[in-house]
C-alpha cells in the first residue's frame, strides 16, 4: 500500500499489537497530544460527558491502557460526590464505585498507573487495573453498568467478537471512540500500523449497523471535527 505496509495475516494481529504499544508506551501521552494536537483530550472529555458516570458505577474501559477515559470517569463521580448533600451520601452514595481499567498489554497498563500517581488517583480503590483481551473478557456477564473502548476498537482482530464481548458485560451502555481519522505520525512502523488501522476501519455507518447487530438499541454516533473522529453509542435494555 501507500504505507509500505504489509497484510497483516489476522494470527499475527494480536502480536503485532502487542508489539506496537509495547514500544510506543512510553511515548504514548506526548504521541497523543501532537497526533491530535491536544484534542484528544476534548474528545474523552466528550466522552464522558456523554456517558453521564454516578457514583456507585461499575464501569469496564476496555483497551484502556493510559487511563485517560477511566481518569475522567472516576474525577466525574468524584466531583458529584463532593457536590452532594449529606443525605444523599448516607443512601444513594454507599454503593463502591468500580473502573475497571483493562488492557492486552501490560506496559500500556503501567503508562496508565503511573498516571494515575500523578492525578493524585494512585490511592484510589475504584480504579481497578486489568489485563485482559477485549474479545475474550473474564468478567461474570451483565456485571457493567457501562462500557467504553476508545481509540482501541481499530486495534483489535475481530471487531465482531468485541462488541458480542460488550454486549454480555456490559449491563446497559456502551460508547465507543473509534478513530477513523488521518492522524500526523511519524515515520516508524508502529506509527504506520496505527494510520494503517484508521485506514481500514469501517465508516460511521457501517461500525453503528455492527453495533446494532451485536443486540444494542438506541445506536448512535456523533462525528467530532468533522468526522476525524466520532463517538458511538448504543444501549443494552
Ligand atoms: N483508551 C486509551 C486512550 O484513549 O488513551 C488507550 C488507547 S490506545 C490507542 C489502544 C490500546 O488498545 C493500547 O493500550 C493497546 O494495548 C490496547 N489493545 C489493543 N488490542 C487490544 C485487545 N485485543 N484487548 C485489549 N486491549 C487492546
Amino acid at each position: 500500500t501507500s504505507f509500505g505496509y504489509k497484510e497483516v495475516r489476522e494470527e499475527d494481529k494480536s502480536q503485532l499489537v502487542g508489539n506496537v504499544f509495547s514500544s510506543v508506551a512510553s511515548n504514548y501521552d506526548l504521541m497523543n497530544d501532537l497526533m491530535s494536537g491536544g484534542l484528544h483530550r476534548l474528545w474523552k472529555d466528550r466522552l464522558v460527558s456523554k456517558l453521564n458516570p454516578f457514583p456507585g458505577m461499575k464501569h469496564l474501559d476496555v483497551a484502556g491502557g493510559t487511563g485517560d477515559v477511566s481518569f475522567r470517569i472516576l474525577e466525574t463521580i468524584n466531583s458529584i460526590k463532593r457536590r452532594a448533600t449529606q443525605d444523599v451520601l448516607e443512601d444513594d452514595l454507599q454503593e463502591e464505585t468500580r473502573i475497571y481499567v483493562c488492557d492486552i498489554n501490560p506496559n500500556m497498563l503501567n503508562v496508565g498507573k503511573k498516571g494515575a500517581l500523578e492525578r493524585g488517583l494512585g490511592e484510589d480503590k475504584s480504579l481497578v487495573w486489568v489485563e485482559g483481551d477485549a474479545e475474550a473478557l473474564s468478567f461474570d456477564n451483565n456485571t457493567m453498568d457501562g462500557y467504553t473502548i476508545a481509540f482501541g476498537i481499530r486495534n483489535v482482530t475481530h471487531i465482531e467478537k468485541v462488541l458480542a464481548e460488550a454486549y454480555s458485560y456490559d449491563y446497559y451502555s456502551f460508547q465507543v471512540i473509534p478513530a477513523v481519522g488521518e492522524l500526523v505520525t511519524g515515520d516508524r512502523g508502529s506509527y504506520q500500523y496505527l494510520v494503517e488501522s484508521i485506514r481500514r476501519f469501517p465508516p460511521q455507518e457501517k461500525f453503528a449497523s455492527m453495533i446494532v447487530e451485536a443486540g444494542f438499541q438506541k445506536v448512535e454516533y456523533e462525528n467530532l471535527v468533522g468526522g476525524v473522529v466520532s463517538i458511538h453509542s448504543g444501549l443494552k435494555i
